[in-house]
């Protein structure tokens, strides 16, 4: 892990080591997250200072404050379906970029995606439910293709929701330009419970 670790911005990669280390407390069943109570929310009553914003799928099976191992106020969390980005979850990353200076951001996909099977099934009709989800997941298949694997579909639309992201947001383009914010592409495996990043 240490070698693709380079070439981050050093507070960005300070606290990307120590939300994988909170994953391997996830994983060896030792979670040491202590910012879990109501004296810590009244600490932060008034302002908050995360120090990453995460992008998750609603997923019951993903909860990046259990499987990062954190507490009350560390995560700024955008959950939607599929991960599937569009105008709120995008401008809602802004926001955590813009007025709350996070210095990374992590994309998190994960196995068994519900979104990447309806996708793969429905691919290429449009259903008359479901279609914002759909149009921000079909891209990936319109370059690819269909995918025998739903897992690496869900990773290489994790890749692709980065590129959308610096295409349609001058705020988190610019951000990155200028190492103020470090984007780490991540996927998370149900059997292990390990979070590993993506290229
Ligand atoms: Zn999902």
């Amino acid at each position: 892990m240490g070698a693709v670790l380079n070439n981050i911005p050093d507070i960005a990669k300070e606290e990307l080591t120590k939300l994988l280390k909170g994953n391997k407390n996830f994983i060896a069943g030792k979670p040491t997250a202590k910012n879990m109570c109501l004296k810590t929310l009244q600490s932060l009553a008034l302002y908050q200072e995360p120090y990453a914003c995460v992008l998750s799928c609603s997923d019951s099976r993903v909860v990046p404050e259990i499987i990062f191992d954190c507490g009350i106020g560390e995560l700024f969390v955008v959950r939607v379906a599929g991960i599937a980005v569009g105008p709120n979850v995008k401008e809602s990353i802004e926001y955590a970029v813009k007025k709350l200076h996070v210095p990374l951001l992590i994309l998190l996909g994960h196995d068994d995606c519900g979104v990447m099977k309806y996708a793969n099934e429905q691919y290429p009709n449009m259903p008359e439910h479901f279609q914002s989800i759909l149009k921000s997941v079909y891209p990936v298949i319109d370059g690819i293709g269909k995918f025998d694997c739903n897992n690496e579909f869900a990773r290489k639309h994790t890749l692709w929701v980065e590129q959308y992201l610096l295409n349609n947001s001058t705020i988190i383009k610019e951000a990155v330009e200028n190492d103020k914010i470090y984007i780490a592409k991540c996927h998370f495996n149900h059997n292990t419970g390990e979070v590993t990043i993506i290229n």
